[in-house]
């Protein structure tokens, strides 16, 4: 079967640490991204020289419409996907639950809970055998935020992969006896962009001696998780949620 897989938000940072690593574990990729097209197409021209296949694909997945537009793309290029990567995430500026506003609440919720399931919801009507599909593995990006909450921090981030876990486990059990295998990497302090985003371009260097390992962990360790989970060595893998932590 052809290895086909869907990256969210891998134009930067995990996404596009987790490209590279299906290009060269050799399958075609579609690079998706919202606003940094020069850099997805950089990650694009990454996996060729190396000998894969990947292309660029815009589409802000907190739009359905547009979510729908990219699962399209796909198919278009490579026929249905058999690895969907929920990667795209956003963070508000870092504060108390006085500071937020509806309008950045609904945002956080709309990209990283929302586009997650909407679409998981275009892999399983590609994938499912239900649906005449041939079965294939979706891993969604959560965060160690899940559980201590980031109090002071994003709790609205924190609880937006709450609700990564939780549809985790159910949809796990869902397609289960379908050909499709649904897990989560639980990711720590991991040295990305996100983190300016935050309002915190330092966090990786400053929570360094905070983690048992005493250091961030980098995108491609997360990658090679994702990837892991993803392959036929994860096979009787499903509903698992995977630290990648440090030991925080
Ligand atoms: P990052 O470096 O800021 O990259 C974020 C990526 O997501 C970019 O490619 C961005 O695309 C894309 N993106 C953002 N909003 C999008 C949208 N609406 N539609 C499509 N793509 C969108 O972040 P990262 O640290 O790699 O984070 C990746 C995932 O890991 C997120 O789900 C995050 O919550 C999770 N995570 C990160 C950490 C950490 O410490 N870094 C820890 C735990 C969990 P553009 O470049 O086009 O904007």
């Amino acid at each position: 079967m052809t290895k086909i897989m869907l990256v969210t938000g891998a134009s930067r940072g995990i996404g596009a640490a987790t490209a590279r690593l299906a290009g060269a574990a050799g399958y075609k990729v579609c690079v998706n991204y919202a606003n940094s097209g020069a850099a997805a197409e950089v990650v694009v021209a990454d996996i060729v020289a190396a000998g894969g296949e990947a292309f660029a694909c815009q589409a802000d997945v907190g739009d359905e419409a547009a979510v729908v537009a990219l699962f399209a793309a796909v198919d278009a290029h490579y026929g249905p996907l058999t690895a969907l990567v929920n990667n795209a995430g956003t963070i508000g500026h870092g504060g108390r639950l006085e500071t937020f506003d509806a309008e950045r609440i609904n945002r956080i919720l709309a990209v990283n809970v929302t586009g997650s399931l909407i679409c998981a919801r275009e892999a399983i009507l590609r994938m499912s055998t239900i649906h005449g599909g041939q079965g294939g593995g979706i891993v969604n990006v959560s965060s160690v935020a899940a559980v201590r909450g980031a109090p002071g921090a994003g709790i609205d981030y924190a609880a937006s992969k709450g609700a990564i876990d939780s549809f985790n486990k159910g949809l796990s059990e869902e397609v289960a006896g379908e050909g499709i295998r649904v897990n989560a990497v639980r990711p720590g302090v991991i040295d990305t962009d996100i983190h300016a985003a935050g309002g915190s371009p330092d966090r990786a260097i400053e929570m360094a001696s905070s983690i048992p390992m005493k250091r961030a962990g980098t995108a491609a360790e997360v990658g090679e998780v994702i990837l892991w989970l993803l392959s036929d060595a994860a096979s009787y893998v499903t509903g698992a949620i995977v630290g990648v932590t440090g030991g925080r």
